[in-house]
């Protein structure tokens, strides 16, 4: 029964599937799947709908955009009317990223059941000149990835992806569009988490674009190429990690989630040894919050409501 299990958390995780996607991706029968989704259903785990399933939470969820300025902690990913968990799709394009720009957004969404999937672009291999702390490359890749890891449980991430791309000398490529692509229609997420366009490293502008273009295309049905299937993101919010956002339109109130972001961050230590990160973000979410003249610590963004397909 553990692989009933791991469909309904898997139904969850993408709020509708095909019978030919539960096939595939668990390499089963159609009449496995059929049965397996039949006994799912009975058990009310999740909903039979005509050629596949839907998870009960996505069934009763009203997608909802978040549009207004500041988002409080109790209206913020308020989950649907329901409670309905989202899924939420986060790309960065180095380790520790995610913590610094978005990590208490990571952890509002996993406090309130999302699930947060993270998508690192490079392969951490930059290594490290600092004296008592020279790195390889090698062992760069390893000790980041091994840091991201435990980053990811104190946020409470369900799953990393690695692209495994060259540290400082990412470009826009096509066959990168359609991997976002992919990822996009793989995860249907709600909401995606990306850097803003007008950061200063070139990695996190390429990080920027590639999400802006794949967005639109994974809610295009007729590229059968892109994908099997299309997904429709409702939001981006752009996140600032080098250089600050210089109109923000998202404020997400961070304050109950700045220790465990800090605890995040400082996973990374081999990083830390680098650059303050720690010190540096927790000054700018103070900025953000005292700006905002409500909150103590924010997390700033730009916000896409996705309009267009
Ligand atoms: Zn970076």
């Amino acid at each position: 029964m553990q692989r009933q299990e791991q469909i309904a958390d898997w139904i969850d995780l993408n709020r509708r599937v095909t019978i030919t996607d539960v096939c595939r991706y668990f390499s089963i029968s159609v009449a496995t799947a059929r049965r397996d989704l039949q006994a799912l259903s009975e058990q009310g785990r999740i909903r039979r709908v005509h050629g596949g399933a839907v998870s009960v939470q996505s069934a009763i969820e009203q997608p909802q955009i978040v549009n207004r300025m500041f988002d409080t902690a109790e209206q913020a990913e308020g989950n649907g009317p329901n409670g309905a968990r989202r899924s939420i799709l986060v790309f960065a394009p180095h380790f520790d990223d995610e913590a610094i720009g978005c990590g208490g957004a990571i952890a509002r969404h996993t406090a309130k059941g999302d699930r947060v999937v993270v998508v690192f672009m490079s392969r951490g291999d930059s290594g490290s000149t600092v004296p008592g702390h020279e790195m390889d490359p090698k062992t760069s890749e390893r000790t980041l990835k091994a840091e991201a890891e435990k980053a990811g449980q104190v946020l409470g991430i369900v799953r990393q992806v690695y692209l495994d791309l060259d540290d400082g000398f990412m470009g826009w490529t096509p066959d990168l569009l359609r991997e976002f692509v992919r990822l996009i229609n793989r995860y249907r997420p709600s909401i995606v988490y990306a850097p803003h366009a007008d950061e200063s490293h070139s990695d996190h502008r390429v990080a920027s674009q590639l999400v802006s273009d794949a967005v639109p295309r994974a809610g295009w049905g007729a590229f059968p190429t892109l994908a099997d299937r299309a997904w429709a993101v409702e939001e981006v919010r752009y996140y600032e990690m080098w250089t600050p956002i210089q109109r923000p339109n998202l404020y997400l109130d961070i304050t109950p989630y700045v220790e465990t972001k800090l605890a995040a961050i400082r996973q990374y230590a081999s990083q830390l040894v680098m650059v303050p990160y720690d010190d540096g973000s927790l000054g700018l979410n103070r900025f953000r919050g005292a700006t905002t003249a409500r909150f103590q610590y924010a997390e700033a963004f730009i916000q896409w409501a996705v309009t267009t397909r």
